[in-house]
């Protein structure tokens, strides 16, 4: 998308403003299926929840990893054009809930999908068993999370010396586990995580095996980086590790998927927003935009990523300050960003930010999350 077309577009449909761009998803799924031919894409819906996106990832081949009963739904619902025939697998084939921790009322409302589920300790497996009994399961391993942007081994995944007995427990209550997952942080851009954590899985697996337990499915979970700026390091890098270790230690009639979240969805969205304040505070001219760090910015909190604000306008630059809408202080999207001089009413724009965005976006202060618009749908 040229700055032309964002331009357009936001005078079409005015400001704030997330254009969302299907080439660029299909492109990124492309990607991803390229460099990991062997590993099926369940997409991280809570990365962005837009039907749109499932439905173009559900024609371009692609899977769902849901965190809620409603995420749940929004992929069933708009992927249930579904072969009547063999809807297990189907489900299987397509949607995992990834969530390790679920409230037994999603559980019952589940069950009647026979879905296959995550679980990390004992308590879970109980509930899962009482709860949602036609449930495959899943069991969440924890693995190092060392440099990733988000870090999520602390509150999930069971630690490897528990895992085979946690797996025994599960065939001992009548539940199957099908498979292993873990997750190395999200934006991993250290690279040993996923090393470390698919030699931990294999240990799992053979262990498991060893005591009269196959396990079918390798869950890679998500994390992969997406390409922000140049620092990132290359997809291609990281998938060659990741095939490298796949064909060294797991046999091949093992069905390894992936979560991509991030990956899949960052790139293809940028924001508009207008000038809507304009003040000098300590000789630092200060930007008011109309978007916040409770709308589409949200990820400056919730996903530690900063999106650098860009002009239209050309012009010599200057240091300066850019601000959300709202009245809170912590609604500061950057301390430091480099404008030309701009007005009220011009419109500034930041790219990459079709992941963890307007996902958490809220209403906060009265004002309404940014309206979204499709294009090459
Ligand atoms: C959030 C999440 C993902 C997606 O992670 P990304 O870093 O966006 O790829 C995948 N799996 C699980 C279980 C998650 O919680």
């Amino acid at each position: 998308m040229n700055r032309k077309q964002i331009q357009s577009l936001a005078a079409q449909h005015g400001t704030p403003l997330v254009i969302l761009d299907h080439d660029i998803i299909r492109r990124n799924y492309a990607e991803f299926r390229r460099h990991l031919p062997k590993v099926q894409a369940y997409y991280a819906v809570k990365a962005n929840p837009a039907p749109e996106i499932v439905r173009t990832l559900f024609k371009a081949g692609a899977s769902f990893d849901v965190a809620s009963l409603p995420e749940f739904m929004l992929v069933y619902e708009n992927i249930k054009d579904l072969p009547a025939k063999e809807q297990q697998d189907f489900i299987w084939d397509k949607i995992i809930y990834a969530n390790p921790t679920k409230p037994k009322e999603t559980l019952l409302a589940l069950d009647q999908y026979k879905p296959l589920v995550t679980y990390d300790n004992l308590n879970e497996l109980k509930k899962i068993k009482q709860f949602a009994p036609h449930a495959g399961v899943v069991l969440r391993l924890r693995v190092p999370n060392t440099g990733s942007m988000v870090e999520l081994s602390s509150k999930f995944g069971c630690d490897a010396g528990e895992a085979v007995d946690l797996v025994v427990a599960a065939f001992q209550m009548g539940l199957v586990v099908e498979g292993l997952s873990f997750h190395v942080g999200s934006q991993c851009t250290n690279f040993e995580n996923f090393v470390q954590a698919l030699n931990m899985a294999a240990a799992v697996m053979k262990e498991s095996r060893d005591r009269g337990h196959a396990i079918k499915i390798l869950d890679i979970g998500g994390g992969f980086p997406a390409a922000y700026n140049r620092h990132v390091k290359p997809f291609g890098t990281l998938a060659r590790k990741i095939n490298a270790e796949i064909d060294r230690l797991f046999s091949k009639d093992i069905q390894i998927i992936a979560e991509p979240g991030r990956f899949l969805a960052a790139t293809a969205a940028t924001s508009v927003a207008r000038i809507v304040g304009k003040a000098v505070r300590d000789g630092k001219t200060c930007y008011y935009i109309n978007d916040s760090v409770y709308h589409t910015y949200s990820g400056i909190i919730f996903d530690h990523c900063q999106y650098p604000v860009r002009a239209f306008k050309r012009g010599k630059t200057e240091i300066c300050a850019v601000f959300g809408q709202t009245c809170d202080g912590l609604d500061t999207i950057s301390q430091s960003e480099e404008l030309p001089s701009l007005e009220i009413d011009d419109l500034v724009y930041s790219e990459n930010i079709g992941a963890y965005s307007n996902a958490s976006a809220t209403y906060f202060n009265g004002f309404p999350p940014a309206q979204v618009v499709h294009v090459n749908l």
